[in-house]
């Protein structure tokens, strides 16, 4: 029955027996569906106000005084926080809900790369040293909007999280052993070894002071993770706190894709 959801557990009984414990945890399930739906509702309906909002502050420009200026560009700043925060909520319940963002294609990582290179080096605004490299033909089966989303979210954290100065290398390449591997290292100021474990989770942020003057939102890392498991993928986060921090997406191999078979059959 494909809405029966259970949770399969084996402990280990006397010697030589294994105990196979299985647990009906559909309620939970279910549950858990009615929470995503719930916040993906409220995200949907906060964002055409906001963006009315957002579009009358905008429009108020540098209308005003000394006195009123500052306070116009703060409420159109914290607009755009919010926005941005709608936007990460409902791109993450999308992907919890097992949604990829549009058709799974051969995707070619250099030319995307190439792409968020430019917009790194608009966020830097050349106060960090950005070197990317890129294994040309090495392409990768998945969603090309979703891939994009994760790769951007871990270049901009590493431009976010290194002082000015600082180096940013990203590279892309098939490992020895076949695997396909994306990374992203940064000579930034690291992050404590107990806090790597819990990255991922949502709104989980290390030392609430530090991020926030990024704009950030706080989900990135989780949109990441999602990203990788619909794509059979994993992250691996290596950091040293004050030098700096390497993100690894490691795919494995069968997701390597051949550019001409998709051109063959078009
Ligand atoms: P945020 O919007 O806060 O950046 P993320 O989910 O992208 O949210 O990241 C979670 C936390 O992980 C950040 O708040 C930050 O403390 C830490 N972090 C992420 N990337 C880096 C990095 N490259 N260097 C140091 N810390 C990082």
């Amino acid at each position: 029955d494909p809405n029966v959801h259970l949770s399969v557990h084996s402990v280990r009984h006397r010697e030589d027996q294994r105990l196979l414990i299985l647990r009906d945890v559909t309620d939970l399930h279910n549950l858990e569906q009615v929470r995503r739906d719930f916040v993906a509702n409220v995200s949907h309906e906060l964002r055409t106000p906001l963006t009315v909002l957002l579009g009358y502050l905008e429009s108020l420009g540098d209308q005003f005084d000394d006195e009123l200026g500052p306070a116009v560009s703060r409420m159109q700043e914290q607009a755009r926080q919010m926005q941005a925060l709608l936007n990460d909520l409902l791109e993450l319940s999308r992907l919890q809900s097992d949604n990829l963002g549009g058709e799974q294609t051969s995707v070619d990582v250099c030319a995307i790369l190439m792409q968020l290179k430019e917009q790194a080096l608009e966020i830097s605004q050349g106060n960090h040293d950005i070197d990317v490299d890129c294994q040309g033909g090495l392409y990768l089966t998945g969603s090309e909007a979703d891939l994009e989303s994760a790769f951007r979210n871990l270049i901009n954290n590493a431009i976010h999280y290194t002082p000015e100065g600082g180096r940013i290398t990203v590279r892309w390449k098939e490992n020895a052993d076949g695997q396909l591997a994306f990374n992203v290292s940064d000579t930034g100021i690291g992050i404590p070894r107990r806090d790597i474990p819990r990255l991922t989770e949502r709104f989980y942020r290390v030392g609430s002071d530090r991020s926030r003057h990024t704009g950030g939102t706080g989900l990135g890392l989780s949109i990441v993770k999602h990203v990788l498991n619909a794509h059979d993928a994993r992250l691996v986060i290596e950091s040293v706190l004050g030098e700096g921090s390497t993100f690894t997406c490691l795919f494995p191999a069968k997701r390597r894709s051949l550019r001409q078979e998709r051109k063959e059959q078009a």
